[in-house]
């Protein structure tokens, strides 16, 4: 490593830096000088680590995360690319994954790291691990790797396959069907199949806008299909994820709604409702048939990174929905 690291720390809210409410509940700071002030007292000797700064993308629960928040992230990194060597995202973990699953699909020519993480423990808290989560996310955006990651606990997951598993653990999130990007014991250490670092000054290319009214549809024996038609026919909804049985198994009864959606040129994604699920549609007759359809098969990726994708290809490439799904990501 030449000289020290600049890291640039885009601020998004979270638990890290919340507050107990008189009710008991809790929320993010009510102005956004108090919660980078508890950013920064997470662990006074970050710097020790790399030189860094905050930039403000917003302060909230990141249930209530958009879109048009993560356009604004997309804008910050390009924006800053040049000036640093890593970035790391300060994120409620709710929704982390989806933004790590949305950074993935919408950045072209990375070749930095980008870190996402946050602690499921306030800050304030003498027992949370936001300081752990915290130093660890900045030692991998030094590291001569380059990617989106999540670090949380004692996992680095790539952005594109992880899952937030436990509301509760310290341990929150897992790789779905794919090996983590790495591990954190006594020090760091990267799998040999992430990306390095581009050593060479470069920029990044960002495609922001995401389409925002996608449906997830989760069978359960006996669902109407007739209900799936209804929403069919209010003609908001841009593109559905049915998140089928195994390996990708649907009951007969929904070839009229495939037939409508086909119809409609609504593209229609299917998942495994199983934890680690892949689809095999073509093993069962159940899923062959649904295949036959039309609808697009979602392989071994989790429900996240289907999302993001269905929703940044409603955009960007909607007669190409059914490679940019297949499409590897680091
Ligand atoms: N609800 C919180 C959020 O996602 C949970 C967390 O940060 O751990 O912002």
């Amino acid at each position: 490593m030449n000289g020290r690291r600049k890291i640039l720390v885009l601020f998004c809210g979270g638990t890290i830096v919340m507050e107990e409410k008189s009710d008991g509940s809790l929320a993010v700071p009510d102005s956004e000088e108090s919660a980078i002030k508890i950013l920064r007292e997470v662990e006074p000797r970050l710097s020790a680590v790399a030189d860094y700064d905050i930039e403000f993308i917003a302060n909230i629960d990141s249930t209530n995360i958009a879109p048009a928040d993560w356009d604004r992230i997309l804008l910050c990194l390009k924006e800053n690319y040049r000036r640093y060597d890593g970035f790391v995202i300060i994120h409620g973990t709710d929704t982390m994954a989806y933004t790590a699953a949305a950074l993935s699909v919408s950045i072209k020519g990375l070749g930095k790291p980008i870190v996402l993480t946050g602690s499921q423990i306030p800050a304030i808290k003498i027992e949370s691990d936001a300081r752990r989560n915290l130093v660890n996310a900045f030692r991998v955006a030094t590291m001569p790797y380059s990617g989106v990651f999540i670090v949380f606990d004692r996992r680095i997951i790539s952005g594109s396959r992880a899952t937030k598993a436990s509301e509760s653990s310290l341990d929150a999130f897992r790789s779905v069907n794919g090996d983590e990007a790495g591990e954190i014991t006594v020090d760091i250490r990267m799998k040999s199949w992430v990306k390095t670092r581009k050593p060479e000054p470069h920029d990044i290319e960002i495609a922001s806008g995401f389409e925002a009214d996608i449906f997830i549809h989760t069978l359960s024996p006996g669902c109407d299909p007739g209900d799936l038609e209804f929403l069919l026919n209010r003609g908001n909804i841009k593109g559905i994820i049915i998140r089928a049985y195994g390996t990708g198994n649907i009951p007969y009864g929904f070839e009229n709604f495939f037939r409508k959606a086909r119809s409609r040129n609504l593209p229609v994604i299917i998942t495994s409702q199983c934890l680690y699920g892949k689809t095999l549609m073509n093993m069962y007759e159940v899923g062959r048939r649904a295949l036959a359809m039309g609808v697009i098969e979602g392989g071994a990726q989790s429900l996240e990174i289907l999302c993001a994708k269905l929703m940044w290809a409603l955009r960007h490439a909607p007669g190409e929905i059914e490679k940019i799904v297949r499409e590897e990501i680091q």
